[in-house]
């Protein structure tokens, strides 16, 4: 375990300081975590055809360089440390490292506008679509069925007649002198919505499912049962529509559309992006404090249900079947929108649009002063990717600073070599964009 290094009394560890010791909930040990979980995705969706273009790019993520030299930091009270000039993915589906930085960037911008438009008297509702399913319906096909209910969902003309056009596009398009042409004035008017996809994995196979955060002006559907049943059995019609017509119709109108307001919202935007995920005990950052024994979720049919985290975690546990189902979700999910504004609700809250590369590319705005610790030389960063040791690397950079890497690095050739060490410099980083 990470702590057993950094806190064992190594006769040749440089720093005794009490005072420098990491505290169990330091950044840098989520890390370990992270660079483990990452380690296991890339040897899951390695493409040994040689062919390096055909890579995921999560295996290039944290490992290929921007170009040569690879500076490491510190935070000077020794509670984190990182590579500089490293190239990261921005695969928020596939990469544990690069997800975190989306989605709190994302769950961010979510809290931001919720928060405003609350303030604004506006109210916050979330509508959950979710699809029945089995456990040999393989995942692309029950992403396309629910993708496809969902663009059916959108475009039905009693739920356009409900929500009407929403005001933000209404209002960009006006102020680009483009007035929406036929603008729907809806029953329960909203500004926009976001629409976020999610999957979980359970007993009856892959679960894709999309939130919808919906910016109301009022939260009168709430209590409007008859509009309620009727987007509900519209749902079910899209579904079947769409393929998914093999399960009873009274279950699918019992938990096909759900619809919440109040403190259910808050709490999902709270915890967006932070799901619990452990390998050995070890639970990433925002869940430390939380001490969540039990790692799995319930959806709304009551059964526990995995994250493809989760499933990486169990992988990274050498458990072969979530090895493979790991596999199967990043086929299908690589590439595909996670999170999808409606026009102009970004714009009318103040948020700018970044995408996910760009995320994961900016260094976190460090919580105290940093320090250059070392510049590792090529033949270094070799030797720390076939021994697999990024993340002692950086606990030891955090730690014991420059004397600590420099002793590392010295005893790092006796190290056992369990990877090959290969890496580029400022090459694309493959065909899976
Ligand atoms: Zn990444």
């Amino acid at each position: 375990m990470a702590s057993a290094h950094l806190l064992g009394s190594s006769a040749k560890s440089p720093n005794q300081k009490e005072a420098q010791k990491p505290k169990q909930q330091m950044p840098i040990f989520a890390k370990r975590l992270r660079y483990d979980l990452q380690r296991k995705a890339m040897s899951i969706l390695w493409d040994h055809s040689g062919d390096t273009e055909r890579q995921h790019r999560v295996c290039s993520c944290h490992r290929n360089l921007s170009s040569d030299g690879l500076p490491i930091y510190r935070a000077v009270d020794g509670s984190n440390a990182r590579f500089a000039n490293v190239q990261t993915c921005g695969s928020g589906w596939v990469c544990p490292v690069c997800n975190p930085k989306i989605t709190e960037h994302r769950r961010e911008d979510i809290y931001k506008a919720t928060v405003e438009w609350n303030k604004q008297g506006g109210k916050c509702l979330l509508m959950t679509l979710t699809t029945e399913h089995e456990n040999a319906d393989n995942i692309v096909e029950v992403l396309e069925e629910v993708s496809k209910a969902q663009d059916l969902f959108t475009n039905d003309k009693f739920v356009k007649k409900t929500f009407g056009t929403a005001t933000a596009t209404v209002m960009q398009r006006e102020a680009k002198g483009r007035p929406v042409k036929e603008q729907i004035h809806g029953t329960h008017q909203r500004l926009g919505y976001i629409r976020s996809l999610e999957v979980t994995h359970g007993v009856n196979g892959w679960h894709p499912h999309f939130h919808i955060v919906m910016f109301m002006h009022d939260d009168s559907l709430l209590t409007d049962g008859s509009t309620l049943q009727r987007l509900k059995e519209i749902w079910v019609k899209c579904l079947i529509k769409a393929g998914a017509d093999k399960f009873k119709i009274s279950d699918m109108l019992k938990y096909g559309l759900d619809l919440r307001g109040g403190d259910y919202v808050a709490d999902y935007i709270m915890k967006f992006g932070r799901e619990p995920i452990a390998v050995n005990g070890w639970t990433i950052a925002h869940e430390v404090t939380k001490a969540n024994s039990k790692n799995q979720t319930r959806n709304i049919n009551g059964d526990w249900h995995y994250t493809p985290f989760q499933l990486l975690g169990f992988a990274t546990n050498g458990e072969e079947a979530a090895a493979a189902l790991f596999k199967e979700f990043a086929l299908a999910f690589t590439g595909k929108r996670m999170n999808y504004w409606t026009n102009g609700l970004k714009d009318y809250f103040g948020i700018n649009e970044v995408d996910d590369e760009e995320i994961s590319q900016e260094a976190a705005e460090p919580e105290v002063e940093e320090e250059l610790v070392i510049y590792l030389n090529p033949e270094e960063w070799k030797q720390v990717l076939q021994s697999n040791t990024r993340a002692e690397l950086l606990e030891i950079a955090a730690a014991f600073g420059k004397d600590g890497v420099i002793d590392f690095l010295e005893r790092l050739p006796d190290r056992p070599k369990t990877h090959s060490g290969h890496y580029d410099v400022a090459k694309p980083k493959g065909i899976w964009q």
